[in-house]
């Protein structure tokens, strides 16, 4: 029996696991920006999260983004990223609505 593996990643907040495809990684470059990407190719260190505000709110809450990463996280950048997500959060949810239309 043949069985297809499935790359799957942790979401950091609520610790579901979930393929790469529907999780939001955030990333922290090795210049110590810490961002989204989207594109899932960026170098650096890496957390998962599920494409959710809550879950988002659960990491910083919770400082499981924090620990990820390895990082302090400033206040500042979780504003900004808190910003980030919400507006990717819509494109997150559509492309995947679209995907699994397919
Ligand atoms: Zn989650």
């Amino acid at each position: 029996m043949k069985q297809r593996k499935i790359p799957l990643r942790k979401c950091v907040a609520c610790q579901e696991m979930m393929s790469k495809k529907q999780l939001i990684r955030v990333v922290k470059t090795p210049d110590d920006t810490v961002l989204i990407d989207l594109t899932g190719k960026k170098s650096g260190r890496g957390a998962y999260l599920c494409g959710k505000l809550s879950c988002f709110k659960l990491a910083h809450k919770n400082k499981a983004l924090d620990r990820a990463l390895k990082h302090h996280v400033q206040p500042e950048i979780y504003e900004q990223l808190a910003q980030d997500f919400i507006k990717v959060e819509d494109e997150f949810l559509a492309a995947k609505e679209s995907a699994d239309d397919e």
